[in-house]
C-alpha cells in the first residue's frame, strides 16, 4: 500500500529541506532521506559562508536573493542564521582581478593586513574584499526548515533509501526502504547521488560530477581577530576563517569522486597546515577534526533546477556545487514556483501536460519577476 502525495522530495540535505519548507502548506509533500539523520552528507560538511561575489552570475543573483529571504526569517527567529563576515581574496594582481566581480572591491595591501594581521606581508600582492558576505549558522537554518516543513504538514521519512521509481499513470511510484509512495512530482535532491537516482528512475542522467572538498578545525597559537574575514587564495589553493577561538581551514581541492560517504585522504590537511604555517603567523598546532564532503557540479557549474524535458513530473534540484547554502532559499523559491505553476489546474494537471522543459537555473531565473538588489 503506497502513501499518495503531490510531491515526493528525495534527499534531506539543504536542497531538499529548503524546498520542503517552501512548499509546506501549499500541496501535500513527503521528504524521503536514505540516512537515519537529515543533512548527514555534504550539508553537514560545509564551510558555512554565504558570499555574493562567489560563483557565476546566476549563482550570485541567487545568493543575493537567498540572503534577503534568510534575513527576513531571521527577524522572526530567536537564533540568527546570518552573522556578517567579510570575504577577502588574496594573491597576485592578475589572479585576484580575474576572480573579482561586482560585489568585490579592490583594497590596498595595508587594508588587507589590517583585516588579517596574521598574513605574512610578502605572501600576497593584491587583495579584494566582499563586505556583503555572511557566516551562516547551518544547524539553525536546517532545523528551521525541518520545523517549518513539519508544521506545514510535510511528512519527513528518514532511513529510507529510494530503491525503485517508475512512472505510474500520470505520476510516479517509488519504493523506499519498506515503504511505497505515489506522487505527481518526484524531486531529485539526492546531491552526489542525483544521477544515480535518475538512472534508477529510468531518466537519462545529466553527467553530474561529485568533487571532494576537505576542511578541518585547527588550534592556533595566534588567534584571528574577531572581525577577520574569511580569507581565500585567488588561485583556489586554500581558505581559512575564524571559528570561535579556532580556525577552519581547507585545501580547496577539486578532486573527482563517485557518490560516497567521503573521508579525508591522509596528508591533505597536513600539507595545508605546513603551508599556512609558512604564509601566516597563525602557528597551527593541532587538528581538532577534519572532514570531506562532495560538491556536485554540472559541466557548466550552474545548478540544475527544473523539470526534466523527457520524463514528465521528474524535477531536478541538483548540481549546487560549492553554493548549496548560499543559493538555498533562492533556489527553493524558484523550484517551488515551477512546481506549483499552473496552480489553477493543480499539480498533477500541470506536470502531466509535460509542458515544462528541463530548465537550467539561468533560464528559469529569466522567467521570474524577482527584484534582485545589487
Ligand atoms: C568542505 C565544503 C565546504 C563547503 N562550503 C560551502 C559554503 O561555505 N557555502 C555554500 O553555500 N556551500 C558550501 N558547500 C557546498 C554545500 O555544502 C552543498 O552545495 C550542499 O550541502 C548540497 O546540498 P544537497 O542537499 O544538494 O546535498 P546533500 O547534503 O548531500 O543531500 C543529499 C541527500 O540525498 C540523500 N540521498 C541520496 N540518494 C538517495 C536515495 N536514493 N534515497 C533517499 N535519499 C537519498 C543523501 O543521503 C543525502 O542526505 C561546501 C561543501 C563542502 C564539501
Amino acid at each position: 500500500m503506497s502513501d499518495t502525495y503531490d510531491v515526493v522530495i528525495v534527499g534531506g540535505g539543504i536542497a531538499g529541506l529548503s524546498l520542503a519548507s517552501t512548499l509546506a502548506g501549499q500541496c501535500s509533500v513527503a521528504l524521503v532521506e536514505a540516512e537515519q539523520t537529515l543533512a548527514y552528507h555534504t550539508s553537514a560538511r560545509s564551510a558555512r559562508q554565504l558570499i555574493p561575489s562567489y560563483g557565476p552570475p546566476v549563482v550570485q543573483e541567487l545568493t543575493v536573493r537567498t540572503l534577503e529571504l534568510i534575513a527576513e526569517r531571521d527577524a522572526e527567529r530567536p537564533q540568527q542564521v546570518l552573522t556578517p563576515r567579510g570575504f577577502m581574496l588574496i594573491g597576485d594582481d592578475a589572479t585576484v582581478w580575474a576572480e573579482a566581480s561586482g560585489h568585490m572591491r579592490r583594497i590596498t595591501h595595508a587594508e588587507a593586513m589590517d583585516l588579517c594581521p596574521v598574513l605574512v606581508p610578502d605572501s600576497f600582492s593584491a587583495a579584494g574584499l566582499d563586505t556583503g558576505s555572511f557566516a551562516c549558522n547551518a544547524p539553525v537554518l536546517l532545523e528551521d526548515h525541518r520545523r517549518r516543513a513539519e508544521a506545514g504538514g510535510v511528512d519527513i521519512i528518514t532511513g529510507a533509501r529510494v530503491h525503485s521509481a517508475q512512472r505510474l499513470g500520470t505520476g510516479w511510484e517509488l519504493g523506499a526502504g519498506q515503504e511505497g509512495f505515489q506522487a505527481a512530482v518526484v524531486v531529485n535532491a539526492a546531491g552526489a547521488w542525483a544521477d544515480e537516482l535518475a538512472v534508477l528512475s529510468g531518466v537519462e542522467k545529466l553527467g553530474l560530477q561529485p568533487y571532494r572538498r576537505t576542511a578541518a578545525i585547527v588550534d592556533v597559537g595566534n588567534p584571528l581577530p574577531a572581525g577577520c574575514p574569511m580569507v581565500a587564495a585567488a588561485d583556489d589553493s586554500f581558505y581559512f576563517r575564524p571559528d570561535g577561538g579556532q580556525v577552519l581551514i581547507s585545501p580547496s581541492e577539486h578532486v573527482p569522486s563517485g557518490p560516497e560517504d567521503a573521508r579525508p585522504y591522509p596528508g591533505d590537511i597536513e600539507r595545508l597546515v605546513a603551508r599556512l604555517n609558512t604564509i601566516t603567523t597563525l602557528g597551527i598546532r593541532d587538528v581538532r577534526e577534519a572532514w570531506t564532503g562532495l560538491r556536485t557540479e554540472a559541466a557548466d557549474g550552474v545548478p540544475v533546477v527544473g523539470f526534466d524535458a523527457e520524463a514528465t513530473g521528474f524535477f531536478w534540484l541538483a548540481g549546487q556545487g560549492g553554493y548549496g547554502f548560499q543559493t538555498s532559499a533562492g533556489i527553493a523559491e524558484l523550484a517551488a514556483g515551477l512546481i506549483l505553476a499552473g496552480q489553477g489546474s493543480g499539480i498533477a494537471a500541470a506536470t502531466a501536460a509535460g509542458a515544462s522543459p528541463a530548465s537550467r537555473t539561468a533560464e528559469a531565473l529569466a522567467a521570474t519577476r524577482w527584484s534582485i538588489r545589487r
